[in-house]
């Protein structure tokens, strides 16, 4: 029997968006990769259920063209799921242990795929963007108690493409900005933040005040830094490869509105481990 990697999905389409070019290298590696995905349920309309319908097929649909296997532990998404969560500064501004009970089902989630895949590595979201439902699988996992398998961290994309957004979430988790990454001033990113496609759609113009206002706190009064990170690096993709991940990532037709420019490309596709 092959090993298995899990990788920690918050929403449908977020390790498929982050990692493609990893899970398609799953396999050549001799391993098997499983996407768990945690928040696949809207609230009881029909049309949340067409819509969470919609976007599962999407997802069944990129994960076999990557040649892995996906499974849905069929938590609520967080605007469904909490009347707090409606919001683009609710949800990007809110910290994980403001859902408390979502936290704990989280935890219960990942000790039993623990136990049901017996994974060799975990592959879980760094949190860029601190959309909260990411946060809170980013803080179930790095706060799991127990035998838990040797963690690795995607950066969460589309948020990463905004440039300063990982060097901001790197120094909220109080982690020096690693060496590959060249050091941007705060104008640059909130610059960067207003160009991305997702927050000038998804941020009400009433809004942008007070989500540019707590960013940029967080910006420059990060806490100390007592953590180094380390990372691993695939650039070299060839032309199979950049074409069958661009394909994956287009299956999620639902979502590209919303989440992409046209041109998506990046540099570079990175795993970080957090050294303590
Ligand atoms: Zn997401």
């Amino acid at each position: 029997m092959s090993d298995t990697v899990l990788y920690l999905s918050p929403h449908f389409d977020d390790v498929v968006f982050s990692c493609p070019l990893n899970l398609l290298r799953e396999s050549k590696k001799g391993r098997e990769a499983i996407v768990a995905t945690f928040f696949t349920e809207g609230d009881q309309s029909k049309t949340a259920g067409d819509l969470y319908d919609t976007r599962n097929a999407e997802n069944n649909e990129a994960l076999s063209l990557l040649g892995v296997k996906g499974h849905s532990v069929g938590l609520i998404d967080a605007p469904s799921r909490e009347p707090g969560f409606k919001t683009f500064p609710q949800i990007v501004l809110s910290e994980p242990d403001s859902d408390p009970e979502t936290l704990v089902r989280i935890k219960e989630e990942l000790q039993s795929l623990l136990v049901h895949f017996a994974p060799v590595e975990i592959i879980a979201p760094l949190g860029v963007g601190t959309h909260i439902d990411h946060l809170l699988i980013h803080e179930a996992i790095t706060s799991l108690e127990g035998d838990v398998p040797p963690l690795r961290f995607y950066e969460d994309y589309p948020y990463a493409s905004v440039a300063g957004a990982f060097q901001l979430r790197v120094a909220q988790l109080g982690i020096a900005l690693p060496v590959q990454i060249h050091e941007l001033s705060w104008p640059d990113f909130e610059d960067a933040f207003f160009l991305a496609k997702y927050v000038d759609q998804l941020l009400e113009a009433e809004d942008q005040d007070q989500v540019i206002e707590e960013l940029e706190n967080q910006w420059r009064h990060p806490p100390a830094v007592t953590r180094r990170m380390s990372c691993h690096e695939l650039s070299n993709c060839s032309l199979k490869e950049t074409s069958r991940t661009a394909e994956a990532a287009n299956a999620y037709r639902s979502q590209l509105d919303t989440f992409f420019d046209v041109d998506r490309k990046r540099e570079a596709e990175r795993l970080w481990k957090i050294e303590s």
